[in-house]
């Protein structure tokens, strides 16, 4: 297909695509959220979002620092009986107005608050990565399937209009057959004290938190699952910030089409990236991931075409879109996109990544 053309062409069929996969039910009432850690993402990213939500509203709030967890409810019109501690989390099981949980805490404490959340008998979002370990995941799948409640992964780029549109576009053939994927993100990290340089509380470095995007793009864009994984660490131990967690990480992937992703993550430089290349032209995006500003190219060997202006994607923004769907799977009972299944896979080839580097060999998957 004609790269040129194809927002003409597809533009419409897109729409109806999208929403055919997305759209559920609707609630009959708004469903609550308690936001579990009121961090950067909780409080600063997340909670805001509510206002560009429509069928999903914030109902509590669970922190540390019962101050601050005052203050918010207060800034939200929320009740005494809506703050909880980590202490006083299980009895979130008595309060009929949070219906679902979202886990926003350091990468280790996820499963612990998702199972926690699943066994009061609420249904869950969880940050991505999903847990620290595959076998983590398992337990927190295995605990959300015994209390009959709904497991979703913050995934956000499945509901950000560019990459909905990237995908789109890769599934449609406008650039024929994916030959090769490449994506790299990282950014900066100042603070050696940060809990994301704490392999306890991350449970690895920039792979666990930015890698984890790369590879999410390996798997949207060629729509397949890896057979094989080749990876390459490069950190300076010495430096006091690359003490417990990897700087650097290059890894492939190879998919059963013969289509290779060659990614990477990093703590030590700013990068957002994604390209699929096909053997009729390539889809760009840059930067690919961000909360807003993301751009998307297409062209047969360069940046010939920009999509200004893709279809419009499941909500208001991707946070609102991903916090909405999980409130309408729960209406409908159908399963979210990006479900707990999802979390699962990219942490058994996070595993794979990290084995493959530690033994200097190729993974079979
Ligand atoms: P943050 O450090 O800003 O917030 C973490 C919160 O957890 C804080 O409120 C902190 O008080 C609380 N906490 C409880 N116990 C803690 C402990 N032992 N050590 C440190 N903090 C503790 O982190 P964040 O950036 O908000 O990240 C939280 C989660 O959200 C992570 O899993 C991260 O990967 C994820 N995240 C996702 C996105 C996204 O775009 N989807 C963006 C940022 C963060």
């Amino acid at each position: 297909m004609d790269l040129d053309r194809r927002d003409l062409l597809l533009a419409a069929a897109s729409t109806a695509l999208l929403s055919s996969g997305i759209a559920h039910a609707a609630p009959d009432r708004p469903l609550g959220y308690a936001i579990v850690g009121l961090g950067m993402y909780g409080l600063g990213v997340i909670i805001p979002q509510f206002a560009n939500c429509a069928h999903s509203r914030l109902a509590a709030v669970v922190s540390g620092d019962p101050a601050k967890a005052r203050r918010v409810a207060a800034e939200h019109g929320l009740p005494e009986s809506a703050i909880y501690s980590y202490e006083t989390f299980d009895r979130i099981r008595d309060n009929p107005d949070v219906d679902i949980v979202y886990v926003c805490l350091p990468n280790s404490m996820h499963a612990e608050y998702v199972i926690r959340a699943a066994r009061a008998g609420k249904h869950v979002m969880c940050e991505k990565p999903m847990a620290v370990s595959a076998a983590e995941c398992v337990r927190m799948i295995a605990a959300c399937k015994a209390a009959n409640r709904k497991l979703m992964i913050g995934y956000r780029c499945h509901f950000e209009p560019f990459n909905l549109e990237a995908m789109r576009l890769a599934r449609s053939g406008a650039a024929g057959r994916i030959r090769y994927v490449r994506s790299e993100h990282g950014f900066i990290q100042g603070d050696p004290s940060k809990w994301r340089l704490r392999r306890a509380l991350s449970g690895g470095g920039s792979l666990m938190d930015m890698g984890i995007y790369a590879l999410q793009a390996a798997r949207y864009m060629t729509g397949e699952e890896p057979v094989a994984v080749q990876a390459l660490e490069s950190t300076d131990r010495t430096d006091p910030r690359f003490h417990e967690v990897e700087d650097q990480i290059d890894w492939q992937l190879l998919f059963p089409s013969g289509a290779v992703a060659g990614c990477k993550s990093m703590y030590s430089a700013n990068q957002n990236h994604i390209i699929a290349v096909g053997d009729k032209g390539r889809i760009e995006l840059e930067p690919a991931t961000r909360y807003d500003g993301n751009h998307l190219w297409t062209g047969r060997d360069g940046r010939e075409h920009e999509t200004t202006s893709p279809p419009p994607g499941p909500g208001r923004t991707q946070f609102a879109g991903q916090l909405d769907h999980l409130a309408e799977c729960i209406a409908s009972g159908r399963e979210p996109i990006v479900s707990g299944e999802e979390g699962l896979r990219d942490l058994r080839i996070i595993e794979a990544i990290y084995r493959s580097a530690r033994e200097g060999r190729r993974i079979e998957l």
